[in-house]
């Protein structure tokens, strides 16, 4: 699956040069973090990521893990959503977009629409707050649970 366009080598670079810039050292553990979170997709929570790096980095907590993605957020390298500590989001794709989940498997898909990006957003909204961002969720089952659910059929 094409997570989205932004490829992971330039996704590296602009880490890099974020940190430097605001003097934070890119340590190992910042490193790897961001690389699995750059490799890990449809917008894993901060659980999964520790999961996939424990391995690699035996000594590293789940809360060091939080942390790091919340200044990776602070630093516009990602975007958080969900508001539930436990249930946070991680989003290495900053730019525009909306999302697809899958009620069955939790996967978020990323997709572009100008014409939602631009929707014209109701007063009872504004009613509420100043509007930040629009992005919207639609919610369904992916193709790849409908396939799998149609093979285990057979
Ligand atoms: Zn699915
Ligand atoms: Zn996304």
């Amino acid at each position: 699956m094409q997570r989205h366009e932004t490829d992971p080598e330039a996704l590296l670079e602009i880490f890099q040069k974020t940190l430097i810039q605001a003097g934070i050292k890119v340590t190992h553990q910042r490193l790897e973090i961001f690389k699995e979170l750059c490799k890990t997709a449809g917008h894993p929570d901060a659980e999964t990521i520790y999961k996939n790096i424990a391995s690699k980095l035996p000594t590293i907590s789940l809360d060091t893990v939080y942390r790091t993605l919340q200044l990776f957020a602070k630093l516009g390298l990602i975007d958080i959503f969900g508001t539930q500590y436990s249930r946070m989001r991680f989003d290495t794709n900053t730019k525009p977009h909306h999302h697809f989940i899958c009620t069955n498997c939790g996967t978020i898909y990323d997709f572009y629409s100008e014409e939602l990006s631009n929707l014209n957003i109701p007063d009872a909204v504004r009613k509420i707050g100043e509007i930040q961002k629009i992005q919207l969720e639609i919610k369904g089952i992916c193709h790849q649970c409908a396939n799998e659910a149609e093979s285990t059929k057979t």
